[in-house]
């Protein structure tokens, strides 16, 4: 083996978290270097994005212009036929005056597209990838990590050192435990997907033919995501019981959950399966709720699927993986330069992306109680977050993402683009009239004072310097520089 090569950062695998981690620390100059597993384009799951990535994550990536340019189905909002109303209902994002005007859609993506955009664009910004390059371990010495282990192209094992070693592997991957961390498997969401592609499905009414449809019946629910006019994501998510049916015969079960489900069964009447191709298969997953004990060690930090996952019901997933990356690379970014110490920036992490988490944990508990009204889904939005001035613009809020500070953004670009529109002007003039800097120092709910500094950081989007920095999540706390992509300590004036 040859002697290691010397990088500021490694970055273990190439999906929205590590691409989005890497490109972030790439920006700041540092050497950043990215093992994917896999040869890209891989295939994915968890195709239904949320607005705070597509504008926000995405504008401070700079990714945000080729994304629209890759002609995603653009997702207004959520139809779902859940709890006891017998009829579907809908909201919009557009509901929202945090997501209101240019910031009102997110995507559906296939991954395979949306992930190559990301990684590509983190090689643009400087980070070195290698695909095809499996992490077997991790390099330790005196209780820290100090790199890691892979098989280059030619099979042969290779070591790369680095200040600090990023985790993103996903879900699969058991390095996580390598930070001193152990997985905690929520006893609630104990589901497991079986998922498929169909060519020809219908599609929901205008103005709402990209929304995600999520069913209830009696076995679970279905996901029903439309990636493009004709190509159709359908999954049901079903309890253990069905386990054996799901794991023996799939097809067989895909077949009896369809026409238990009126509405799915509909949409699918003239569609047909794709059988060839990276969508000609059925697909299982379960064992997907979890959370780790600790999400860094000594040289190790963990975003992504590698810390934490919910549940698909609200479209998360990519969310959190987006936003843990950004977190991860302020404090990375903080700790290189040397303006804060290893211990207090990642500890801003761990707790800023614990309640993203938990945010979204605690409204899903709620929500799984079928026998609710969405008045009271609405109402229960409100009551965990406590921030927005009607029940369903906290429902819209929570499930929008834009909980996390960073729709900041991507907000700034579509404001800029849009900074003649009066949706903009009656934007603007609402955070004007709700001054930012008070919001967070605010008391409440924990998980109210996150909508806050979300609220203040997208303030600042919005009106530059008369909106100042807003404050730390906590009294003490550190806060975002200017740029997002540092912490700074908070000087009370
Ligand atoms: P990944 O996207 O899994 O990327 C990890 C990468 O690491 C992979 O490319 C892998 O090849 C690589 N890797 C693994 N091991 C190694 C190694 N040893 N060395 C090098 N590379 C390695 N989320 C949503 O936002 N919307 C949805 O609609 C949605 N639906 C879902 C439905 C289901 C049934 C499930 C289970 C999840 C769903 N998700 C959804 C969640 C979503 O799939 C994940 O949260 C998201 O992909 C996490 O991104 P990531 O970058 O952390 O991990």
């Amino acid at each position: 083996m040859s002697s290691p090569q010397e990088y500021d950062v490694v970055v273990v695998g190439g999906g929205p978290a590590g691409s989005t981690v890497s490109t972030l620390v790439g920006k700041r100059g540092h050497r950043v270097l990215l093992l994917e597993k896999e040869g890209f384009p891989r295939y994915q799951i968890g195709e239904s994005l949320l607005p705070a990535t597509v504008h926000g994550i995405a504008h401070l990536l700079g990714v945000d212009d080729e994304l629209r340019r890759a002609g995603f189905t653009v997702k207004r909002g959520g139809t779902f036929k859940w709890g006891s109303n017998p009829k579907p209902w809908t909201f919009e994002f557009a509901v929202s005056r945090r997501m209101a005007g240019p910031t009102s859609y997110a995507y559906q993506v296939e991954r395979m597209k949306f992930d190559s955009i990301l990684l590509d664009n983190a090689r643009k910004n400087g980070v070195e990838v290698r695909e095809n390059s499996p992490v077997t371990g991790v390099v330790e010495e005196d209780g820290r990590v100090r790199g890691v282990r892979y098989r280059d192209l030619d099979g042969r094992t290779a070591e790369v050192r680095a200040r600090y070693v990023v985790d993103a592997s996903g879900n699969t991957s058991r390095l996580y435990g390598r930070a001193g961390a152990e997985r905690r498997y929520s006893p609630f969401f104990r589901n497991l997907a079986l998922f498929a592609y169909y060519e020809g499905g219908g599609r929901l009414p205008a103005p709402y033919e990209g929304n995600i449809l999520s069913v209830a019946f009696d076995h679970g629910w279905f996901w029903y995501i439309p990636l493009s006019p004709t190509l159709t994501s359908v999954g049901a998510v079903v309890g253990r019981e069905s386990a054996q049916l799901v794991q023996g015969d799939p097809e067989a079960a895909m077949r009896r959950f369809v026409d238990a489900c009126p509405l799915i069964r509909e949409k699918l009447a003239g569609a047909t399966r794709v059988t060839e191709g990276p969508y000609g298969r059925f697909r299982v997953r379960k064992d997907w709720s979890y959370c780790n004990t600790r999400f860094w060690g000594p040289g190790m930090v963990l975003v992504g699927d590698s810390a934490c996952f919910v549940d698909p019901v609200f479209s998360s997933g990519v969310h959190l993986a987006t936003y843990g990356g950004l977190l991860a690379a302020r404090s990375v970014n903080s700790c290189l330069a040397g303006t804060v110490d290893e211990e207090s920036a990642f500890a801003e992490f761990e707790r800023r992306y614990r309640r993203e988490y938990g945010l979204f944990h605690e409204f899903l508990i709620g929500f799984y109680d079928m026998h609710q009204s969405e008045d009271s889904y609405f109402w229960r939005a409100r009551k965990v977050s406590d921030t927005a001035p009607t029940d369903v613009e906290a429902f819209v809020e929570l499930v929008g993402g834009v909980a996390s500070e960073e729709i900041a953004g991507g907000v700034m670009a579509r404001a800029r683009l849009a900074a003649t529109s009066r949706e903009l002007a009656k934007t603007v003039a609402a955070f004007e009239e709700e001054p930012v800097d008070s919001l967070g120092a605010a008391s409440g709910p924990v998980l109210s004072r996150l909508l806050e500094q979300g609220a203040a950081l997208q303030g600042r989007a919005l009106l530059g310097e008369r909106a100042g920095e807003g404050g730390p999540l906590e009294p003490g706390g550190l806060r975002a520089s200017a740029d997002g992509l540092m912490w700074v300590r908070h000087e009370p004036a």
